[in-house]
């Protein structure tokens, strides 16, 4: 399982919330993991207190005032975003 920190370079961003489970992808759901962990990952929920452990090690590195929740739904704002980018894909 990949609860714990890991020495191994971090070079698969993997949906915290599985994204077959309905977990967005989003920066709040997403986390970078080396190759073994995310492959052992798979589609596994994480329980509590490894999603807050993650939120306590965003605190470490994201910018100051940065939400740092774990969500895998997306907000009003990213819904927005998301569709204005695939309105321009679709050329309309
Ligand atoms: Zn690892």
């Amino acid at each position: 399982m990949a609860w714990g920190r890991c020495p191994a370079a971090a070079v698969e961003v993997d949906h915290v919330y599985p994204w077959s489970k309905g977990g967005a992808t989003i920066v709040s759901n997403g986390q970078a993991l080396c190759r073994r962990h995310n492959q052992a990952k798979r589609n596994v929920t994480p329980p509590w207190w490894y999603v807050l452990s993650l939120e306590r090690r965003r605190r470490g590195y994201f910018p100051e005032g940065a939400n740092v929740r774990v969500s895998a739904a997306m907000s009003r704002r990213e819904r927005e975003a998301r569709a204005g980018t695939q309105r321009r894909a679709a050329g309309r």
